[in-house]
């Protein structure tokens, strides 16, 4: 099979990318416009693997996404290009309104012409699945609510507004024009080659340098977290084995509060990074409180039943076990980290076209 990953130079995407190489036959071609989060190192796995593909592309550009659609004829299209980062949506919300909406209409317009002239046979196998956040369902604050995928949409910041419009597109581009598509509804991802602007590997790095370990109001704010690797598996699942038309709520059954997090990264350390950075005694020193960010939600917890009964999906790694896979492997891969501090990484994205 043939699959274009959208995003797929960012956290997940990048993942969903090395799944596919390392554990499938299929072909996959990454399409990503590179903006800061887009980094070619996360490929480097899979770079020179005669099944990968990669062409710099803003989804928001139509008439390259006709032609490179049009030209690699996939199977499955996995949209995963978006602005990602709630704390930039409150900044500076128009690149979110850009690329998670009209950029979604585009890829929609232009799968919808591709899937049109496909053969009927082809037709009935393609499928177009929208990556989204558990985040579109908005705050459980005070209950003890799980998400379902039934749960009203009711987004908080300009991202999750942004993805729920996008949500939107999708479900309304299946019902009224017959494209075959899928939608996911994800928890929080941790783990390998996580953009250190996010919480996870910002509190591993600042750490390691005797920064500040910056956490948002108490420190009570809940999420759900899921490895990256088992949210790949997921979408790879989804993709391949979903009935048409149907969501799916994907989640690691791991809620924890913000703090608790932090602290479990500040364990981790004490224990395999005991030489610590001039002047710090106890990683868990560094713990600073800072002013919450506005309209923050509580509480996220998702109900992962119906992926489970339906697809058998289930995650593989428990908290503690991918904490200490993501601590180590930041430890491990010092380069990548390094390349994006010194703003090194964005040069690696010339020369991309001799794929
Ligand atoms: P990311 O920010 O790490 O990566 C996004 C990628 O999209 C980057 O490579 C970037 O260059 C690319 N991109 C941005 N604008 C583009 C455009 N106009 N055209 C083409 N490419 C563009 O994000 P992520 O954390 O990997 O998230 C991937 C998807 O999964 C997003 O849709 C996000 O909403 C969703 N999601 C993320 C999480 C999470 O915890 N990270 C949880 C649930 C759902």
């Amino acid at each position: 099979m043939k699959i274009i990953v959208t995003g797929g130079a960012g956290f997940i995407g990048s993942a969903v990318a090395r799944y596919i190489v390392k554990h499938t036959l299929d072909e996959v071609l990454v399409i990503d416009k590179l903006t800061y989060a887009g980094n070619l190192e996360s490929l480097d796995d899979v770079w020179t693997n005669e099944r990968f593909l990669f062409k710099q592309i803003d989804i928001c550009d139509k008439q390259a996404l006709d032609d490179v659609i049009v030209n690699y004829s996939p199977d499955i299209i996995m949209h995963l290009a978006a602005e990602s980062h709630v704390d930039r949506s409150i900044d500076n919300p128009s690149s979110f309104i850009e690329t998670n909406i009209i950029g979604t209409y585009a890829l929609l317009e232009s799968s919808l012409n591709y899937w049109r002239k496909l053969d009927q046979t082809r037709q009935s196998t393609f499928r177009f699945h929208h990556i989204s956040t558990d985040e579109v369902y908005g705050d459980l604050h005070g209950t003890t609510e799980l998400f379902t995928e039934k749960t009203p949409y009711s987004p908080s910041s300009p991202y999750s507004a942004s993805k729920a419009s996008s949500d939107h597109l999708v479900r309304s581009w299946h019902r009224t024009f017959g494209l075959p598509t899928i939608i996911t509804n994800c928890s929080n991802n941790y783990g390998p080659y996580h953009f250190p602007e996010k919480l996870i590997p910002l509190m591993i790095l600042n750490s390691l340098e005797g920064k500040p370990l910056p956490v948002y109001g108490n420190g009570q704010q809940i999420r759900d977290w899921l490895y990256v690797e088992d949210h790949a598996r997921a979408l790879y699942l989804v993709a391949n084995q979903a009935k048409i038309g149907e969501n799916y709520n994907i989640g690691g059954h791991n809620e924890r509060k913000n703090i608790d997090v932090v602290n479990l990264i500040c364990d981790l350390l004490e224990e395999l990074v005991p030489n610590k950075p001039n002047g710090v005694i106890n990683y868990k020193d560094l713990i600073c409180f800072v002013t919450d960010r506005p309209g923050h939600d509580q509480r996220y917890a998702i109900d992962a039943s119906k992926i489970y009964h339906d697809l058998g999906w289930k995650p593989q790694e428990t908290f503690e076990s991918g904490m200490r896979k993501t601590v180590e492997w930041y430890l491990k891969n010092s380069d990548w980290c390094n390349h994006i501090k010194d703003g090194s990484y964005a040069r690696s994205r010339q020369g991309i076209l001799k794929k």
